[in-house]
């Protein structure tokens, strides 16, 4: 019986580290194709090599997701190789948190322009495929984050909703298109994401937390892997999970 990820085609934003990189690997051992966009370009042609040396199929297209005309060049690659968009999984983003009063305007705008516009440029490169074939799947990440807010986290926090309260809209806008919208908050995991925190304090005490704490970016592929093999005519709309140990 197949398992509803067999043969799909999958772009992936910030495939080139934790839980993008992870979740290619996961929906390529169960028979997706994957297409990996991330700015780090080594990574990605690497993880392409692997997953193909393992018999699946990978396409690596160097993205920026910041720059509107490279995320569609992204998915029309997609399209080009594997002849349709399955899934867009928006997960490409940043978490540099810091005090509002640290006046790190330049974080800020990166992240509205990773995090929000990242997402945008997404949905509106697949969209007008996945509108001709009737068929499709949003995944847009959120976090635990995009449902409480921290000191540190304003900025970021603020992304993390705007992800999804897009979602939830564009969800009820494309169901007569047959295309499923699905958000994902994650809680903590261990990625690279902690690496963008430039205020020190808040970085090692995050640092601490995740280490103690943190799930491996596996529990995350899985999610996602679940999201997608349900029978199309089930949406799973959100997804929120966080270690058994964080508040
Ligand atoms: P990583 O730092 O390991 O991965 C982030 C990815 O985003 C990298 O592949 C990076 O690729 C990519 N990225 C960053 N900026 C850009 C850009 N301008 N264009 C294209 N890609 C970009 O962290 P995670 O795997 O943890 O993060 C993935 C998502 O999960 C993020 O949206 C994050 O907010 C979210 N999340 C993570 C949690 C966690 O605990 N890990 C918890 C909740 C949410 P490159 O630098 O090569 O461009």
């Amino acid at each position: 019986m197949s398992n509803n990820i067999e043969n799909k085609v999958v772009v992936i934003t910030g495939a080139s580290s934790g839980l993008g990189e992870e979740t290619a690997r996961h929906l390529s051992d169960k028979g997706a194709s994957v297409v990996l966009g991330a700015r780090r370009t080594e990574r990605i042609e690497s993880l392409a090599k692997d997953i193909k040396e393992k018999g699946g199929k990978a396409l690596a297209v160097t993205t920026d997701v910041t720059e509107r005309e490279q995320v569609k060049a992204l998915v029309d690659a997609a399209v080009e190789e594997f002849g349709k968009v399955d899934v867009v999984l928006n997960n490409a983003g940043l978490m540099p948190l810091s005090q509002m009063e640290e006046l790190k305007i330049d974080e800020w705008e990166q992240m509205i322009d990773v995090n929000i516009k990242g997402v945008l440029y997404g949905i509106a490169a697949a969209l007008p495929y996945m509108k001709e074939q009737k068929s499709g799947q949003f995944i847009n990440i959120s976090s635990v984050a995009g449902h409480k807010i921290f000191p540190g986290s304003s900025v970021y926090s603020a992304t993390k909703s705007a992800v999804r309260v897009i979602s939830e809209g564009l969800r009820q806008e494309v169901k007569p298109y047959n295309i499923r919208t699905t958000i994902i908050s994650p809680g903590a995991v261990k990625t690279e994401l902690l690496e963008h925190i430039s205020n020190d304090e808040i970085q090692e005490g995050n640092k601490e937390y995740v280490g103690k704490v943190g799930l491996e970016p596996k529990a995350f592929a899985r999610l996602v892997a679940f999201a997608v093999s349900e029978p199309e005519e089930v949406d799973i709309n959100e997804i929120l999970f966080r270690p058994t140990a964080q508040e």
